[in-house]
């Protein structure tokens, strides 16, 4: 998310910078370090003129991510020619000296600073990966650059000494590039395949083997990504896509993600990822190349308070560019979009002001939630009332926001925002400060996706096994913690029992009857009962009006899709 917003600063820079002297080029140089056949370490060789009163500050990786201490994969800083290197202050920095304006050349290894392959467990691999047989850099986690240099620095970059039969797959293999490309930047290299689409520009570089075929998932890419460039009426340009796997902790532990990075973007799973959410996955993170860098970029601080806009609009543009390409059905996009809904009514952060989302994002899964449920939950209402006000929908809105900040307009996303809903008489000052700000519950109007059906609002009764599901598994399955008030009392099933296996009923749903076999002493029993806990919560769903077809489905699609 970061690497986007840098993305963002480089165009405005840019554009401020013009006239003045250009900031000297820095060179890097990649080159991989083989002990014994076996990868150990990515050599980076950076030459660069040192500034006139002869002190220049070296700056290494710090946090990019949500990972700290990112100097901590950078080994072995030294200085080959052209000055002397000292300590700065603290871990991220150093002190170069040199005669004034001579040209340093700086060398360092990047190296994997946790052990084993990259594991799920660990979440997406944004640290450094080095194995044996393959790397896998991002630019943020990887790079050190003088500190005064900025995001319109020019460098030139390039790879050498692959070992023979190895693949190198990089977004910064073309032409004019800025440091801001080397940041927001992925570069992969080792055992990887590569299959290039060249009608559509599209490259993905993939290793390890998966439950779908490189041909398959490389055409799925395509189709998604130019759907991406064909609603933001972008020509095609060269586009990557890497996937990597990571190992799985335990079996049936499955890990989709990705981060998009300006031209690119990083995918990562566990083998036992299918093709479906992994789409949904690259439909997101592909859409990240616009919103928000391209419709007014995010503030350098407190990023995490206005994720509502950033990824809340993505999501709700995955499911509208997932829908006006044909790659979901109405009901693909209803079965998604009421996960968000099911995911909102029932998350314990549902009503927590903005504020917690910036304490916690990182640290809470319920809270990382939320901004992407408001944020899609709000825009789907502003786009209908857009709608029913006549001639207009919310692709008006990102648009125009699109072309002001191409026009070089520096107002940052959440003021354009602000400003070119105003100018359409659309008010969304209240909302924001209500469900966003405050965190009041957003309930979306019955007709909001009208005419594909209409939204169904419901109480639902809390689900509950009726005992506790942790003490019972962590005891051998020994059943523990039957609460007496609930169905499974009332049914027959007591502390002391051995759960066997369940038979009907799915975990989360109150509504169907659960069956749970348990061994009572010698016997063999099955308790069938209602799986309902104390309370009610209000949870919300689309329903699709039935039989759509002809018109109304051309017109549905349109309203979910965008005209
Ligand atoms: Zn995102």
């Amino acid at each position: 998310m970061q690497a986007v917003v840098r993305t963002f600063a480089i165009g405005l820079a840019a554009l401020f910078c013009m006239g003045q002297s250009a900031p000297d080029r820095i060179d890097y140089t990649l080159t991989p370090v083989i002990t014994d056949g076996a990868l150990t370490a990515v050599q980076y060789d950076l030459r660069f003129r040192g500034e006139a009163d002869g002190e220049t500050s070296i700056s290494l990786p710090e946090s990019w991510g949500g990972q700290n201490e990112l100097w901590r994969g950078i080994d072995r800083l030294e200085v080959v020619s052209g000055g002397e290197l000292r300590a700065g202050e603290g871990p991220a920095r150093r002190l170069l000296t040199h005669r004034p304006n001579a040209t340093v050349h700086l060398r360092y290894r990047v190296i994997q600073d946790f052990d084993g392959a990259p594991n799920a467990q660990q979440g997406n691999a944004y640290r450094p990966v080095i194995q044996p047989g393959y790397f896998h850099l991002i630019g943020e986690a990887s790079i050190v650059t003088p500190t005064d240099a900025d995001h319109t620095t020019p460098i030139r970059w390039r790879a050498r000494n692959m070992p023979r039969g190895w693949a190198l797959a990089s977004d910064l293999e073309h032409r004019d590039l800025r440091l801001v490309n080397l940041w927001s930047s992925i570069t992969v290299g080792g055992d990887f395949r590569i299959v290039h689409d060249r009608e559509n520009q599209v490259r993905v570089a993939l290793r390890g083997e998966w439950g779908f075929t490189d041909a398959d998932f490389s055409a799925r890419v395509a189709e998604i990504i130019r759907g991406q460039r064909r609603l933001f009426g972008d020509r095609p340009s060269q586009y990557l896509v890497t996937v990597i796997q990571l190992d799985n902790p335990q079996q049936n532990w499955l890990s989709i993600g990705g981060t998009g990075l300006g031209d690119a973007f990083a995918f990562f799973a566990t083998p036992n990822a299918e093709a479906a959410p992994i789409s949904r996955t690259l439909a997101h993170e592909g859409l990240h190349s616009w919103i928000p860098a391209r419709i007014g970029g995010m503030p350098r601080e407190g990023e995490a308070a206005l994720y509502w806009l950033s990824e809340g609009f993505t999501d709700f543009y995955t499911g509208r560019v997932l829908v006006r390409e044909g790659l979901w059905t109405p009901a693909q996009f209803a079965e998604d979009f009421n996960q968000t809904l099911r995911a909102y009514a029932q998350s314990p952060a549902r009503t927590e002001p903005n504020t917690r989302i910036l304490a916690d994002f990182w640290s809470s899964q319920p809270v990382q939630q939320l901004p992407y449920q408001r944020g899609r939950m709000l825009a789907t209402i502003w786009d209908a009332r857009l709608r029913a006000a006549g001639g207009r929908d919310f692709d008006d809105v990102l648009l125009t926001m699109r072309d002001r900040a191409a026009s070089g307009d520096a107002t940052l996303a959440n003021d354009l925002f602000a400003a070119v809903t105003q100018e359409m008489n659309l008010d969304v000052s209240g909302d924001v400060e209500r469900h966003v700000m405050r965190g009041e519950a957003i309930l979306l109007p019955e007709e909001v996706f009208a005419p594909c059906g209409r939204i169904v609002t419901e109480d639902i009764t809390a689900f509950h096994r009726g005992f506790d599901i942790e003490a019972t598994s962590s005891n051998n399955n020994i059943v523990a913690g039957t609460d007496p008030t609930l169905p499974a009392y009332a049914a027959g099933v007591r502390d002391g029992m051995v759960l066997i296996r369940r038979d009907a009923g799915a975990i989360g749903d109150s509504s169907q009857e659960i069956a749970y076999v348990m061994r009572d002493g010698e016997t063999e029993r099955t308790f069938r009962y209602m799986p309902t806990g104390h309370g009610v919560f209000t949870q919300q769903r689309l329903a699709l009006a039935e039989g759509l077809a002809g018109e109304r489905l051309a017109q549905c699609v349109r309203v979910l899709g965008g005209a």
